[in-house]
């Protein structure tokens, strides 16, 4: 018998019809002898439903407050899928985060798990009754309800799957996999049968939503056989490796990840000197704002310019931040753009391979699509481009590398 941790995403329990199928399936694995842990997110759109009617009151809601409020959504669907389950002739309870005691710090909104009670679920599994866990949320020290970012729910079963030792956990989603782009932007991508966790990770900080950043994150830390599998196909999915102990050559890219949630800030005329990039951007980080891709140029006057890009919310305020410093620092100009995109290739086969960089810059080149700031690491290239040739940037990598090719065996 093993242990499963099983995340069903908003789609997947999108609709009372689809709890039902969601609760079939469980029911399922039940039958084949499993202990199960399901995961929930609340019915897709309902998260930013509830966003919506707390700024429709306040423009800057309180964290504390906004935390009770979308944590709702996960409590209704793990209530249906209980009452489905119960429908099956399956016994089955539901658990909020704090009733579990998913013990997290108090950074609301973006709160991180330190600590899982696991003694109630491990009662109910002995007990042979099916856990119905909300996922996205915890509670701090203090009894605070928490949420754990968009998209937490996957690092909820994640960790749910590190504290019970499960043998799996599987994501289950409205694709059948990691695909090696979006496939809603490139209908040609292929599913992955496998990816390590050093690629996934920097996908989904390069914007690839199909799983959180932090759930990758404690998959590679706790060592969780971790896959994400389609809700309603049966299909392999994609396993999400550690380093791949096999010989195979690698592909040089694997995948392509974008983001359209970023926005570029540039601060000009600034002076040359030793301390000028600290004190701009020790006021924005001081601001709480995160910094990405960062750009320092240089003007023939002997001057120079930085840019950097941050998440389009923060853009207001790092706007407001950067005139305060451009003031004191006597700059020529600060500007701010939120029509770009970001855009990354990511492989591990990059690492023994050059010219990979160089053959990303021609096929943008062939395009005419101009890169406006560029970064690297060992196994990823990001560049950062016009929003609006994001598209056919991405599908023109997607040809160059051909990674519609990758699976096929020579
Ligand atoms: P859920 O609600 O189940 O958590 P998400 O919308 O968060 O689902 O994630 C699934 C979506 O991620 C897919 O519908 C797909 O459009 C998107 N996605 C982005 N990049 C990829 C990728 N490389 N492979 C598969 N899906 C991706
Ligand atoms: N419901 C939350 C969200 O929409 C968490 C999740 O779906 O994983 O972000
Ligand atoms: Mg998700």
């Amino acid at each position: 018998m093993s242990l499963i941790v099983q995340k069903y995403g908003g789609t997947s329990v999108g609709t009372v019809e689809r709890i039902e199928a969601v609760a079939e399936k469980v029911v399922g694995f039940r039958a084949a002898g499993h202990q199960v842990v399901v995961v929930v997110s609340a019915m897709s759109g309902e998260t930013n439903r509830l966003i919506d009617l707390a700024r429709a009151i306040h423009d800057a809601p309180d964290s504390r407050e906004m935390d009770v409020l979308i944590s709702t959504g996960e409590q209704v669907t793990i209530a249906l899928l209980a009452i489905a389950l119960q429908k099956w002739g399956c016994e089955a309870r539901s658990y909020t985060g704090s009733q579990v005691r998913i013990l997290t710090d108090s950074a609301h909104s973006k709160a991180r798990i330190e600590e899982i009670d696991t003694d109630r679920m491990r009662a109910d599994l002995d007990a042979g009754r099916v856990v119905v866990v909300a996922g996205f949320q915890g509670v701090d020290a203090s009894g605070n309800i928490t949420t754990l970012g968009r998209g937490g729910s996957d690092t909820t079963a994640v960790a749910l799957a590190a504290a019970l030792k499960a043998d799996e956990c599987q994501i289950y989603t409205d694709v059948d996999g990691v695909y090696t782009t979006d496939p809603r932007v490139e209908p040609r991508a292929r599913r992955l049968d496998r990816i390590t966790f050093e690629e996934m990770l920097e996908m989904a900080s390069q914007g690839s939503k199909v799983l959180q950043i932090r759930s990758v994150e404690f998959a590679g830390k706790y060592k969780v056989p971790l896959r994400v599998l389609h809700s309603f196909q049966e299909g392999p999915g994609t396993l999400i490796t550690l380093e791949d102990d096999d010989n195979m050559e690698k592909p040089v890219v694997s995948g392509i990840a974008f983001n359209r949630d970023e926005a570029k800030v540039t601060i000009q005329g600034i002076p040359d000197h030793p301390g000028v990039a600290y004190q701009i951007l020790g006021p924005i980080s001081e601001a709480n704002i995160e910094v990405d891709v960062i750009v320092q140029n240089f003007a023939e006057d002997g001057s120079a310019s930085l840019s950097f890009t941050v998440h389009r919310n923060d853009l207001k305020k790092a706007g407001e931040v950067l005139a305060t410093v451009a003031a004191q620092l006597g700059a020529k100009s600060t500007t701010t753009d939120d029509r770009i995109a970001k855009l990354a290739i990511v492989g591990v086969g990059m690492r023994s391979h050059a010219g990979v960089a160089a053959k990303m810059f021609k096929a943008l080149a062939d395009e005419n699509i101009n890169i406006q700031m560029i970064s690297t690491s060992e196994i990823k290239v990001t560049v950062v481009i016009e929003e609006k040739y994001l598209e056919l940037a991405v599908r023109s990598l997607h040809a160059a590398f051909e990674l519609e090719e990758m699976d096929r065996v020579e």
